[in-house]
């Protein structure tokens, strides 16, 4: 996966590949397609829901630019594989989830395999987590039509935030970087997620 999707694609920040060959994805999928594990695409993981396709978290990951230090939110936990990997590059990942079911598994994979520096919460994550923030970096792995506003109070001066931005069936990967109250954006990779829902995202 490493050597034929993301390298060749571009992904070259060794940390970020180093975690993504020693995460165990294939412990994040349901049984039933666990032989795609590896696959290039994104996969349903019930609840009408998927874990991302391996490049889409290499290059969100990628653009967060941990060192290690740092303290991540991320927002949509899914199967819990993009924050597998970030705790495998920062020092505190928290990350929330609307739907309890898909929370309750990812935590439980994350204990199966030692992970103990990844917090994972339920609730309506376009609010943030202002009890742990603020946050070096903050992830939102579903599609809002606009950054949430807490999201954007919740993260550091100098924080990076990463986040699929646009309509609902396409957006544009952005990378907004906080200085002085203000978002500093670049504009990156065009991609498709499911959409974030809650009060600062869609409706429903
Ligand atoms: N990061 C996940 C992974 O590694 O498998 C993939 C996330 S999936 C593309 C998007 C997730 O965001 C879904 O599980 C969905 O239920 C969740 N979601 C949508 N709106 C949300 C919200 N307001 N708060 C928290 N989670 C939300």
């Amino acid at each position: 996966m490493v050597d034929t999707q993301l390298v060749p694609r571009g992904i070259s920040d060794v940390r970020v590949l180093e975690a993504m060959r020693s995460v165990p994805r294939h412990l994040f999928v349901p049984d039933a397609i666990i032989d795609s594990a590896y696959a290039d695409m994104a996969m349903p993981i019930g609840e009408n829901q998927t874990i991302s396709q391996p490049y889409m978290v290499a290059i969100m990951t990628e653009l967060l630019g941990l060192k290690g230090y740092e303290k991540v939110l991320e927002i949509g936990t899914g199967s819990g594989y993009q924050a597998a990997v970030l705790a495998a590059l920062a020092k505190e990942v928290h990350t929330i989830e609307r739907i309890p079911a898909l929370s309750v598994r990812a935590a439980s994979k994350f204990r199966a395999i030692g992970l103990d520096n990844i917090f994972a919460h339920v609730g309506d994550g376009t609010l943030g987590l202002p009890e742990n923030a603020p946050f070096d970096g903050i992830i939102i792995t579903a599609a809002t039509p606009d950054i949430p506003a807490p999201l954007i109070e919740q993260l550091k001066d100098g924080g990076i935030m990463v986040v699929p931005v646009g309509e609902r069936y396409s957006q544009v990967l952005i990378k907004a970087t906080k200085r002085n109250n203000t978002l500093l954006k670049e504009y990156h990779t065009p991609c498709v997620f499911v959409p974030l829902i809650g009060e600062f995202g869609w409706n429903g």
